[in-house]
């Protein structure tokens, strides 16, 4: 048995083999790609390389496929570089979404945590300033996706721009960029087996995209400064292996399964609703999100806490508060997220651990209650 079973692929996906080997590579051939001797052409080609690698699997073209830090630069780009004052986004954005634009105008979202389409097109009909519209993919804590189509739709209809923060669905769900019709889709490549400090934001031909920053034409003008070589490399390897997509929904299933089983109200959070295959958010009723994620730590099964935020600690998952779930039940709610390297193993570990902890909750809380009825 391996040492831990790492179920935590939302927060990060470990660094897949070939990525590992791209970013070896990479770091030992060095070079700038700006440089035009051979060293700086070998870095360009490694760059270029990756480029085709992460345009293809999402179909788009090469051109358009711009290397950024990671999905929140990706995401910060796109809302800031679209020029649009007007902005929409889901109640269910990520952070880098949500803060990036604090005015955005906030769209509810229904209680399986499905955009509210209704409200996109009411709130798209209420003003006559062209918007710009962002609704992620995949939900992070829930993995549950949206209706991007729809939403296209609606937007080209009353003029607006759309951005997609695709980081939780590519690699998971096939994505394609053109039959998609967004104007900007944004990736990351540590939830794909990639290393973390890489992504990309791949803007449609024709898209308007001001630069973020200031400083050299890399990027072809859009992304100034010196690229992340080996951070690209490893990127480009992973999204190769990731173009094979991730067959975990019956491991996921399975999880869902039994741990309903276990404690019969245990709640599973946008299982009515097409979700991708590696996430499930579930609550243990009664036993705070942050004790289970340690109890199973001490069991060597990594999990989140459906609200933990990027400081560490836990607050309210605005996710599930925008669902209208109850806070004192969101308190208990965890994510446990599978991956490319997940393993049946990994899963009755987590089963095990899980049962052990909601028996041990119980019998203390029979055993607390045993006690207070004896001093009555
Ligand atoms: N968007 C979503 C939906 C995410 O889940 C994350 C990371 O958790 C990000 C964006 C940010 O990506 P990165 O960590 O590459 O900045």
């Amino acid at each position: 048995m391996s040492a831990l079973a790492y179920l935590d692929h939302n927060a990060t996906s470990p660094l897949r083999p070939a990525a590992f080997d791209a970013v070896v590579e990479a770091l030992r051939a060095g070079g700038n790609p700006s440089s035009v001797h051979g060293a700086g052409r070998k870095a360009r080609a490694i760059v270029d390389k990756a480029r085709r690698e992460v345009a293809s699997l999402v179909g788009a073209s090469i051109t358009g496929t711009i290397f950024t830090s990671g999905g929140t630069e990706a995401n910060n780009l796109a809302l800031a570089g679209a020029g649009r004052r007007r902005v929409l986004v889901s109640a269910i954005e990520h952070d880098s979404v949500r803060r990036a634009v604090p005015q955005a105008e906030l769209l509810r979202v229904d209680g399986d945590g499905v955009l509210d389409l209704a409200a996109l097109e009411r709130a798209l009909a209420a003003s006559a300033e062209p918007a710009l519209v962002s609704v992620m993919l995949a939900n992070n804590e829930t993995g549950v996706l949206q209706p991007i189509a729809e939403v296209v739709r609606l937007a080209r209809a009353a003029g607006a721009l759309v951005h997609c923060d695709a980081v939780q669905g590519v690699g998971k769900v096939p994505v394609d960029f053109r039959s998609l019709g967004v104007d900007y889709l944004s990736l990351s490549a540590h939830k794909l087996g990639g290393p973390t400090g890489a992504g990309a934001l791949i803007v449609r031909n024709g898209a308007p995209l001001q630069p973020d920053r200031r400083g050299g034409g890399q990027e072809s003008n859009r992304r100034a400064g010196t690229e992340n070589v080996p951070g690209i490399a490893g990127f480009g390897a992973a999204a190769g292996e990731a173009a094979t997509g991730l067959d975990v929904a019956a491991l996921r299933d399975r999880i869902e399964f039994s741990l309903v089983q276990i404690a019969a109200n245990a709640k599973v959070y946008g299982v009515k609703v097409p979700r991708v295959g590696n996430t499930t958010c579930i609550s243990m009723p009664g036993v705070p999100a942050e004790t289970q994620v340690m109890a199973l730590d001490l069991a060597g099964v990594c999990i989140s806490a459906g609200a933990a935020c990027s400081s560490g600690k836990v607050q309210r998952s605005p996710v599930l508060e925008a669902m209208g779930v109850p806070a004192a039940e969101a308190a208990c709610a965890t994510r446990i997220s599978l991956g490319w390297n997940t393993q049946a193993a990994d899963i009755e570990r987590l089963i095990a651990a899980w049962q052990s902890l909601y028996i041990r909750v119980s019998q203390s809380d029979i055993s607390h209650t045993d006690s207070r009825a004896r001093a009555a």
